[in-house]
Formats: structure tokens, C-alpha cells, sequence
């Protein structure tokens, strides 16, 4: 089993309902989730002009190997409407792997730890709130450091939770 961190993201449609609607799916496809951070409300990074995402990240037991977890991620983001159009566009939901365990990996499909972690807010917030000691293990440092070494938080909002009830109205 390896402990995993993943980062959910979307600024199309029921943005949290979109967040629930994943969540069941990565447990229906194979990662047993342990913890899940509050929803943060976040600036569009990289490409402005389109609407603030909905953020939150999560924590998980898998016996997936990375790339099948990949492969898992990208099918429930097919499957909810996800289009490939231009990079960091508006998007329904986009699934991230941000660690796997202690992994270091780079790979034609797959870096892990995700590429851009270190320097993304609306990352570091929600994961310092469930793992603030979670150590990044190329650069040997954990959320918490992380999070301390960029730019204050701005453009990430407190949002709220997803409540159980949304969680179950997917079911
Ligand atoms: P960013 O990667 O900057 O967050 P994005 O999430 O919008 O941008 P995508 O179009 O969703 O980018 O993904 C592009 C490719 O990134 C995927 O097809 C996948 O092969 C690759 N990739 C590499 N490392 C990872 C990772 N750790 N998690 C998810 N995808 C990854
Ligand atoms: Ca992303
Ligand atoms: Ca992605």
C-alpha cells in the first residue's frame, strides 16, 4: 500500500458537486481516502479570464502502481466531460497526483512529485491543513516549509467542506 496525495480542481458546471462526484470515483477506483481538506476557492493560475476553481486535496491508501493510478485519474476525468483544449483551461475536474509515498519518478507521462507542487497555493494550502508534515522527497522538505517559502496566500479562499450529504448524493 502506498500513501498518496492528490490534488482535485475544477471551474466548470456544480464545481463542488463535481469535487464529490470524483471523490466517490477515486474510492470506487481503487484509492481508499483517508483524509480530505476543506474546499478552497482559488485564482485561476497560468491562464487568466476564465472563473476561480474550487480546489481541496486529498489523502489515500492504494495498491495501484502510479501509472495505473494515472490511468484511473485521467478515465474519471474523460468521463466527467473533461475536454483537452488549451493548457490550464477551464475544465470540469482535473486530478492531480501530487506524492506517492517517498516515489521519485520521472517518466514520459508521470512526474511525481507533481512538477509544479512547490510553488501552487492553492496546492500547499489545502494540504498543509491535512499534512502539514508531509515531506516532498526530492526537495526534502515538507508542506508545511513549502508553503512557508512562497508568496502569502492570496488568491485562495476559504470556501467550506464538502458535506457528507454531497458526498452521498452521488451514490
Ligand atoms: P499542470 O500539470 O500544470 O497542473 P494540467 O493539470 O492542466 O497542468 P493536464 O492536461 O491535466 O495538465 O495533464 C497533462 C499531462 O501531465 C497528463 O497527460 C499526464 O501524463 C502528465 N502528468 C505528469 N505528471 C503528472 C502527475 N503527477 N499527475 C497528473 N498528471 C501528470
Ligand atoms: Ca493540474
Ligand atoms: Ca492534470
Amino acid at each position: 500500500m502506498a500513501i498518496v496525495y492528490l490534488s482535485l480542481g475544477g471551474n466548470m458546471g456544480d464545481r463542488a458537486a463535481n469535487l464529490a462526484q470524483a471523490i466517490e470515483q477515486i474510492e470506487a477506483g481503487g484509492v481508499s481516502i483517508t483524509r480530505l481538506s476543506s474546499v478552497y476557492e482559488t485564482e485561476p493560475v497560468g491562464l487568466p479570464d476564465q472563473p476561480w476553481f474550487l480546489n481541496l486535496v486529498c489523502a489515500g491508501e492504494t495498491s495501484l502502481a502510479p501509472i495505473d493510478l494515472l490511468d484511473m485519474l485521467q478515465a474519471i476525468e474523460t468521463e466527467m466531460g473533461r475536454v483537452r483544449t488549451v493548457r490550464w483551461g477551464p475544465r470540469p475536474i482535473d486530478v492531480d497526483i501530487l506524492l506517492y509515498g517517498d516515489l521519485i519518478l520521472d517518466s514520459r507521462r508521470l512526474t511525481i512529485p507533481h512538477r509544479l507542487m512547490a510553488d501552487r497555493a492553492f496546492v500547499l494550502v489545502p494540504l498543509v491543513e491535512i499534512a502539514a508534515d508531509a515531506v516532498h522527497p526530492g526537495l526534502k522538505a515538507t508542506a508545511r516549509e513549502l508553503l512557508s517559502r512562497i508568496e502569502p496566500a492570496s488568491g485562495v479562499e476559504y470556501w467550506g467542506g464538502l458535506t457528507q450529504r454531497s458526498l452521498r448524493s452521488q451514490r
